[in-house]
């Protein structure tokens, strides 16, 4: 589940049809209001003090208890607010990932495609990295001429490199990126 909030998608069903489906309590309408007796579990009342407005919010006038469905359900089945979002969203079919809106929605496949290319190009960098220090080892156990000319190739770089490994390390991912399209460019 996305960083969608499940209580908002929730929040849009109709309260009295969320109570109804679990007959947590029995109601009757009054005008824009429906009332019941409270069905709070610590509260025995006798008169409908339970009231639910016409904006889905509800009161109880006995207890004093206010919220919204989220709230309600959690309450009466004496369970965490985020479970008891999840199961209406899940008894009530919301499909959360379908609600997300397109421009929501495209944003999150192109954030992982981001992510995606940002890993390819820091395998890629590591992966040159290495070769690097193969070549370095490989030249200095070989040794001679061409190890001289290796190495004065290398030496003209050497500062570059550094500077790659110094931003690769950074946790900062700007800074990553940066020294990543740099690299791109030399090679
Ligand atoms: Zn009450």
């Amino acid at each position: 589940m996305h960083a969608v909030n499940i209580f908002g998608l929730v929040k849009q069903l109709n309260i009295v049809d969320v109570i109804n489906h679990y007959k947590i309590a029995e109601l009757k309408q009054r005008g824009r209001r429906w009332v019941a007796r409270c069905p709070l579990p610590h509260h025995d009342d006798h008169s409908p003090s339970f009231v639910i407005f016409p904006d889905g919010k509800w009161k109880c006038f006995g207890c004093g208890e206010h919220g919204d469905v989220t709230d309600l359900i959690a309450k009466v089945l004496n369970i965490k607010l985020i479970e008891a979002a999840r199961m209406i969203a899940r008894d009530f079919g919301i499909e959360v990932d379908k609600l997300l809106s397109p421009a929501v929605r495209h944003k999150i496949i192109q954030q992982a495609a981001q992510e995606a290319k940002k890993r390819e190009k820091l395998e890629k960098a590591h992966e040159t990295m290495s070769l690097l220090v193969r070549t370095i080892n490989n030249t200095l156990a070989a040794g001679g001429y061409q190890a001289h000319c290796d190495f004065a190739e290398l030496a003209i770089k050497a500062d570059y490199y550094e500077y790659l490994i110094e931003c690769l390390l950074n946790k900062n991912t700007q800074i990553q990126m940066m020294a990543l399209n740099s690299y791109e460019r030399l090679i």
